[in-house]
């Protein structure tokens, strides 16, 4: 396994998802993940979660049967630029995944763009995600600088095209190689939602050969690297995972 980390993984807490924690925590064991990111959707979705949902997702351990944990949240992305929690939950999270959804009819190109620069403005969200959607063209250059000099990570989502968002591969190959000129941080997230799929970068693979980019700025080859990621972003180191992962 190559990639021991999945950023974005949905339970059952979101009703179009099928899996609990605990059958998540069993298939990354049987599949060598090291770590995953418990990540619902947020409250904007007609299916999302109540945001309760994420104020108490510090019950969940980090680490449950040696598998790494991440409280996380996907937020719904609106169109003054905000997101659908507020900054109350926010600041509790690990990682904080922020992406376009059905709860936002989509506009023009230019429009997309502003939204997303005033998303990576605001400094509340760590990833966006499946920005290849074909239903919500960007300005790929522009955008990808803007996260580049905010240190907001770019998401290569391996669902999109095969599960939904179909037509996204393309995209996601363009957006690929603007990362890597620019030298995006790059952040890869099954977006299972259901237990088997964890880990499961099929299409990811198949969008980093297409586009002939190498490792070095994808942070999920290492645990190590999402916490160094996670902390230059702002968040609290998480204790007990640094000590997990440092080597005696
Ligand atoms: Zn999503
Ligand atoms: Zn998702």
């Amino acid at each position: 396994m190559r990639f021991l980390v999945d950023l974005h993984t949905h339970t059952l807490a979101s009703q179009h998802a099928y899996s609990t924690i605990k059958e998540y925590v069993e298939a990354a064991d049987d599949k060598g993940i090291a770590m995953f990111a418990t990540t619902d959707h947020g409250p904007d979705l007609e299916d999302g979660c109540h945001p309760w949902h994420f104020g108490n997702l510090r019950t969940i351990p980090h680490i449950i049967d040696k598998i790494a944990i991440l409280h996380g949240v996907e937020c719904n992305i609106r169109k003054d630029g905000s997101v659908d929690l507020d900054d109350h939950y926010l600041k509790r999270m690990d990682i904080v995944l922020a992406g376009f959804h059905e709860s936002l009819a989509p506009t023009t190109k230019e429009e997309h763009t502003a939204i997303l620069k005033r998303v990576i403005e605001s400094g509340q969200v760590d990833v966006l995600t499946h920005l290849g959607n074909p239903a919500y063209p960007f300005d790929i250059q522009e955008v990808l600088t803007c996260a580049k000099e905010h240190n907001v990570a770019i998401e290569l989502n391996s669902s999109s095209g095969i599960n939904t968002r179909r037509g996204s591969h393309p995209n996601c190959v363009v957006i690929a190689k603007m990362a890597q000129q620019l030298g995006n941080t790059i952040a890869l997230g099954s977006d299972a939602h259901i237990c088997y799929r964890l880990g499961d970068f099929r299409e990811v693979e198949s969008v980093l050969e297409e586009s002939g980019i190498g490792y070095d700025h994808i942070i999920n080859t290492s645990p190590t690297k999402v916490l160094d990621f996670l902390e230059s972003r702002g968040h609290a180191p998480i204790e007990s995972l640094r000590n997990f992962f440092t080597p005696f």
